[in-house]
């Protein structure tokens, strides 16, 4: 039997499923994925996002503006995600954060929409779902200053003693097709480090698609590969593994999820 898993991050609105995106879902849950938690990007992501969530029970919404479009987001759009996720109830503000890595990317601007951003999360007590490269000190300074309740920094990058700040900050730390290379020795010390308790399995599908889909659109049904791969690097059972990430990520996104998995068995 397949274990029951929670992709924590996919972004099955994007155009890359727009062809099979119900193909995908089937092949997926057939997989063993019960949940799909899937962060907004641009303002015009989220009614899509929206309207995927209505129509797919086991599908999740998050709300918010990522720093790879920093250029085109307003801060008007700001205003309206806090009207608009004070109405339709999203279950994390995100995906937010700092992307110091591409040059492109303009630092300020970036700094400035993720300050608004954590003020949108902390006034409507959501957590937050982060991506950061080259910039965790940064974050983590601004989580201090404005602390959301909680979140995932998902595809965790930083080094040991930043996870170490991001667990104290009650966060779980994102895993995804990165841990299936064998080459990715410091995400596998990672892996083996943090605490089982503050691990989430996540894709970020259509990209980062792991070793056996290289160069090929990544897809929330090859979750169960990042789970073996996990299950290689630590010495807890698979299933006790599916089990903990699932449970870690419905702490996180709180009650919307918690159908997913009964306290019982
Ligand atoms: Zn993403």
């Amino acid at each position: 039997m397949n274990e029951k898993i929670i992709d924590s991050h996919c972004h099955l609105d994007m155009p890359a499923f727009d062809k099979d995106r119900q193909q995908v879902l089937e092949n997926a849950r057939a997989a063993g994925v019960m949940g799909f938690v899937v962060p907004g990007t641009t303002q015009k992501s989220w009614k899509k996002i929206l309207r995927l969530s209505e129509q797919e029970k086991d599908v999740y919404p998050a709300l918010g503006l990522h720093p790879y479009f920093c250029a085109e987001h307003s801060v008007g759009e700001v205003d309206q995600l806090r009207t608009l996720a004070a109405s339709a109830k999203p279950i994390a503000i995100g995906e937010i954060g700092l992307d110091f890595f591409r040059p492109d990317l303009d630092e300020q601007r970036q700094l400035e929409l993720l300050e608004l951003q954590l003020k949108v999360a902390r006034d409507l007590e959501l957590p937050v779902i982060l991506h950061t490269r080259k910039a965790h000190d940064q974050v983590l300074q601004l989580l201090k200053q404005y602390q959301p309740k909680g979140g995932i920094s998902h595809a965790f990058n930083g080094g040991w003693q930043q996870a170490k700040h991001y667990i104290d900050l009650g966060f779980c730390l994102g895993f995804g097709g990165m841990l299936t290379y064998e080459r990715s020795h410091r995400l596998h010390k990672l892996a083996r480090q943090i605490p089982l308790e503050n691990i989430v399995l996540e894709t970020d599908a259509p990209d980062m698609p792991g070793a056996a889909h290289r160069y090929q659109r990544n897809s929330p049904e090859y979750l169960p590969e990042v789970l073996e791969a996990l299950a290689q690097l630590r010495p807890e059972s698979k299933s006790k593994i599916a089990r903990q990430t699932s449970l870690n990520t419905i702490r996180i996104f709180g009650d919307a999820l918690k159908s997913l998995v009964s306290t019982h068995d």
